[in-house]
């Protein structure tokens, strides 16, 4: 007999289970809350690296279809200092794959392919041991039964309370996102700033990265520690001597542009460019799951991805997920009827390490690529760029 076996969220990680299930012929279904695919900007630039997203995609027999639509080029990097000199500028080898970028909504329907989503189809809560299996209720009202939920529902998971009661915490260090669009067009010189990959700005607690997308669109990070709170709350003070504005709508783009160029102020003025010029704003503040989060096994439950082992974004999280979802599935393919249990628990045990070391090494990154002294974050830089 058939395992029933649900995903929940169809995000890097749940959609990457399911393909390579799929793949082995398996029947899964994924329970996805969004109404649609494209019911919401899907987020920028994901760099895939070889050992990890690009081998999930190996898994998935979808590394040639990667090949074509992913940006070798945009694995270029340069740092600039904040008066504008340019610090760094590493540019790939010509036949340079090791981490190649792909815009999230292509590997999104990379993956969807041929898979069963169900869209609109939130997830309230999950109960294991009921007596026809684990027990999944929606937002809509309906509920359903099965041999294994897989819980890929991002860092505010509605699985996870199942096995833990771990919750994300803030890092104390914030993001505020916007974009450019058609940048080779309406900004050529920012354009060239640019580049065809990222470039970093790093000052006393407060970065500026830009990244290039696809079809000239690129995302600007402004990241900077600030209590949760900081533009809402009149009475708290961003730990800067900036003079941010303490009650600020983030709605509000000129409010919000404003106080970013205030905070931001001194530095080289086509830096300074890429505020003036985003089109909107996003907060993001940065939460964290805690380091090595784990759970006492419950059959018939388990997490993938940032649902199990949230840590910051420094290009990690993605691939971890994907390559979770990518063993998850080749373990259950490969469990015989009486085995389905037992090959979930050997693959957390393997997830719990290797997230793990991952989730220490980005909490430091996070650390001094927000720091006090911005040359922690260039040596971060020299350590992971090829000379
Ligand atoms: C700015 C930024 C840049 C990043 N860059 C990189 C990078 O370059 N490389 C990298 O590897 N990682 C990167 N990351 C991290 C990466 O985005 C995440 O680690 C990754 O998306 C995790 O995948 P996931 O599938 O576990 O979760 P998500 O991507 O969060 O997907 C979860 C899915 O579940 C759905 N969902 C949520 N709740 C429910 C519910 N109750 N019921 C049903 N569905 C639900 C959501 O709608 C979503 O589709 C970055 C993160 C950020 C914020």
């Amino acid at each position: 007999m058939r395992h029933r076996i649900a995903v929940i969220g169809g995000g890097p990680a749940g959609l990457t289970f399911a393909y390579v299930l799929h793949r082995h012929g398996h029947p899964v279904t994924v329970f996805e809350r969004d109404s649609a695919p494209d019911a919401r900007p899907p987020g920028g630039t994901l760099d895939l690296h070889e050992g990890m997203g690009q081998l999930a995609l190996e898994k998935a027999g979808l590394l040639a279809e990667f090949q074509t639509l992913s940006r070798p080029e945009g694995q270029a990097m340069r740092i600039l200092d904040t008066d504008g000199t340019v610090l760094r500028d590493w540019q790939p080898r010509p036949d340079e794959r090791a981490n190649p970028e792909i815009d999230r909504g292509q590997l999104r329907d990379l993956l969807l392919g041929p898979l069963d989503v169900q869209w609109g189809r939130g997830v309230t809560e999950v109960v294991p041991g009921t007596r026809d299996g684990v027990l999944v209720r929606f937002a809509d009202g309906r509920q359903e039964t099965f041999d294994l939920v897989v819980g890929a529902d991002g860092a505010w998971s509605r699985v996870r309370p199942a096995l833990s009661s771990a919750m994300p915490h803030y890092t104390g260090i914030t993001s505020v996102e916007t974009s450019l669009d058609d940048i080779d067009t309406r900004h050529p010189d920012l354009a060239r700033l640019v580049g065809d990959g990222s470039m970093a700005v790093y000052g006393v607690n407060r970065s500026l990265v830009a990244q290039r997308n696809s079809g000239g669109h690129v995302k600007v990070y402004a990241r900077f520690r600030a209590p949760l709170d900081w533009h809402t709350n009149p009475d708290r003070h961003l730990d800067l001597d900036t003079g941010m504005d303490a009650s600020l709508d983030v709605a509000d783009v000129e409010a919000v542009r404003s106080s970013l160029l205030a905070l931001f102020d001194g530095w080289a003025a086509p830096i300074l460019d890429l505020l003036r010029h985003g089109t909107a704003f996003a907060h993001r503040p940065l939460y964290v799951l805690p380091v090595s989060h784990s759970w006492a096994h419950v059959p018939g439950v388990t997490l993938l991805g940032d649902a199990a082992h949230l840590m910051p974004p420094l290009g990690v999280g993605a691939n971890l997920a994907m390559l979770e979802g990518a063993e998850l599935a080749e373990s259950v393919a490969a469990a015989g009827p009486g085995d389905l249990d037992e090959a979930v628990r050997a693959f957390e045990e393997q997830m719990w390490a290797r997230a793990g070391k991952w989730a220490e090494i980005t909490a430091a990154g996070l650390e001094r690529l927000v720091s006090p002294d911005p040359t922690e974050a260039i040596a971060i830089w020299d350590q992971v760029q090829p000379s």
